[in-house]
């Protein structure tokens, strides 16, 4: 999987690119950076054995520096990496001595000396530019530090500040080597996916930032219009529409790196606003879409972390995956499925299951092989995780050589066991998770308890990643708190083989030709071929609740378009924060996006949101005058 690769630097020279094992040990950052430029004659992290002999100079931040009473040693870091600075009276004028005896972490410093090869006692394998030293004889301080409110060099086994702490000094969180590399993949993965898309005939175009609201699921963010009082703009969830009407254009195929902004209650690893890779294209079926996005992400990854990826992914269809793994979004690396248990299950004195059965529910649960080592505790924890999911709770049940065990036991013991054992395949040493309900209850629970159980027992092989094609979802599912229908994917995807009338009277019945990407579990890019018919077009707006009057005034333009000769077409949006974060190993998008804001949505850094001068809300018609 990992392999390294090299790129010129513009210099002639090669510069290593680095590989994910490279990343991890934070050995260097980026070798493409060489910018020789009137304070520099090379980036710190390019030195290596060959440049020895020479007398270079080196600009950046002192990062650590070590005292021996003597030398002294200083390791100066650029956004290229680390090199170590030393300072001595055989080869350090009296004045920069003075100079380096003074210095504090991330002062900024121009330094110039003769590189020399270590001797080999002395050679640090952790760092790229471990072989070599810079005997400094000039030093020149740019610019001073304060004493800092977060380390920078933060020592390996020191854990970080917290996550607050990090976003308020935001600054000196970045410049941290970790943090650096994470931007230095993103930005791989960008020109990347920008070059793939480019070659593949797409053309990159922008649509605007202040627009009209469209239906994307969640909340507009508001602009208040100055010229026009009481008028408002709405800053674009995505660029759907915009995208579907450069193809009525006539441009064929369409990319941008487009920031999407969504103002919704913030979960855990949600941002307000986001980047996704948004692309369109005309005269296309879904394999078409597939293709372009598998030879985009192989190009991703093997630009951006020098890993190959196997193409095509797998399938599945929605409805499977539902059946199956009880979510849309499965998590192939665990293997267990999910299987129905109602037959085994009722009908043999434990009225739960045979009322909920009753109800139209199914007694449904997933076989953990070797589950029945999990401790009373962590089973007491599994149980809470159905709660959390929605469930009404989860049964266990172990299989042991001495028979069954659990709250159900005793009625497997009469029998039932073996019925559900052979049926099933619990083994000996095996547990089995029931959920009992709808399957809209149990089918969430049930994928929440494979993931927790396969964490549990780190029995599952979580380093190799899965992904899967979901194909073939329904059109519309009911909206909880409405109880009508809403889309599964959006209003503009385009319905599987029905009429308007019909998919007027029977909307829940209707597929659609939308698609996502799912790896390891998350869903990273979804998309659809696209109604590009104004009668089908009306029928979806209408069964989501509005009438000719609200359809008119908000899609007009698009429906408009459409009478003008619209070519069959359809797209993807691919989350680039979230990519990035799964390519570089982080457990949150903050850590891929420069200047995230926090979970309750504020910047800490620069304060954001702020109240406004009352004299501008006047201006803006939000406050009388
Ligand atoms: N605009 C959609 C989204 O943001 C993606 C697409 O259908 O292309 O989810």
């Amino acid at each position: 999987m990992v392999r390294t690769r090299y790129a010129s630097n513009g210099r002639g020279e090669p510069a290593a690119l680095l590989s994910t094992r490279e990343f991890k040990r934070g050995m260097t950052i980026d070798t493409t950076n060489s910018g020789v430029t009137e304070y520099r004659d090379i980036g710190c992290g390019e030195l290596r054995r060959k440049h020895a002999g020479r007398t270079l100079r080196l600009a950046g931040w002192v990062h650590r520096r070590r005292d021996l009473g003597g030398v002294l040693f200083v390791h100066l870091r650029d956004r290229s990496g680390l090199a170590q600075l030393s300072f001595g009276p055989d080869w350090t004028g009296e004045e920069a001595a003075e100079v380096a005896s003074h210095l504090s972490p991330e002062d900024v410093v121009q330094v110039s000396g003769k590189v020399v090869e270590r001797p080999s006692d002395a050679i640090n394998e952790d760092m790229a530019t471990g072989e070599v030293e810079v005997l400094v004889s000039e030093i020149r301080k740019l610019s001073g530090s304060d004493s800092l409110p977060i380390l920078v060099a933060v020592p390996p086994e020191e854990q970080l500040p917290s996550e607050e702490l990090r976003l308020k000094h935001r600054i000196l969180d970045l410049r941290r080597p970790e943090m650096q590399q994470n931007f230095i993949v993103r930005h791989r993965a960008t020109q990347a996916a920008r070059k793939a898309l480019s070659d593949r005939g797409f053309l990159e175009i922008e649509t605007p930032f202040l627009t009209r609201r469209t239906p994307e699921g969640a909340r507009d963010y508001l602009v208040p219009s100055r010229i026009h009082r009481g008028e408002f703009y709405a800053l674009p969830q995505s660029p759907q529409l915009y995208k579907q009407l450069l193809m009525v254009a006539g441009f064929d195929r369409y990319f941008q790196i487009a920031r999407c902004l969504r103002d919704e209650d913030l979960r855990a690893d949600r941002q307000p606003e986001f980047t996704q890779i948004d692309a369109e294209m005309s005269f296309v079926g879904e394999e078409d879409v597939y293709a372009t996005c598998e030879c985009m992400l192989t190009r991703i990854y093997d630009e951006a972390i020098g890993a190959d990826l196997e193409t095509p992914f797998p399938r599945m269809t929605w409805a499977e995956a539902v059946e199956r793994y009880g979510t849309d979004k499965p998590d192939l690396r665990i293997p267990w499925t999910l299987a129905d248990m109602t037959e085994e299950l009722t009908g043999i004195g434990f009225g739960i299951f045979d009322s909920v059965a009753s109800d139209g529910g199914r007694v449904r649960g997933v076989v953990v092989p070797g589950g029945a080592g999990l401790s009373r505790k962590q089973l007491d924890g599994l149980d809470k995780v159905a709660r959390d999911a929605g469930a009404k709770g989860a049964l266990w049940i172990k299989r042991t050589d001495e028979g069954w065990s659990g709250p159900v036991a005793k009625i497997l013991g009469d029998g039932a066991g073996d019925t559900v054992a052979a049926a099933h395949e619990i083994a000996p040493g095996d547990l089995a998770l029931l959920v009992a309900g709808p399957d809209r209850e149990s089918g969430p629970a049930l994928d929440a308890l494979r993931r927790a159980a396969a964490a549990e027992l780190e029995a599952v092989d979580l380093e190799s990643p899965r992904w899967l094609w979901v194909t073939d979802f329904p059109l519309f599912e009911e909206d909880p708190e409405t109880g009508r229908p809403a889309p599964m994917h959006h209003a503009f995807t385009m319905p599987k083989d029905v009429t308007p009338d019909a998919l007027k009277a029977d909307p829940y019945t209707v597929g659609s030709r939308a698609y996502d990407l799912v790896l390891n579990g998350t869903e990273l890019l979804s998309g659809s071929i696209r109604c590009h018919d104004a009668a089908l077009q009306r029928a979806i707006l209408s069964v989501i609740g509005m009438d000719d009057e609200e359809i008119d005034a908000r899609f007009g333009f698009l429906l408009e378009a459409f009478r003008y000769g619209v070519p069959p077409h359809g797209g993807f949006a691919l989350g680039l924060d979230r990519l990035v974060a799964m390519m570089v190993g982080a457990s949150s998008i903050r850590e891929v996006i420069a200047f995230p804001k926090t979970t309750a949505a504020r910047g800490l850094m620069e304060g954001a949101p702020s109240a406004m001068d009352p004299q501008l809300l006047a201006e803006l018609g939000l406050r009388p005058a």
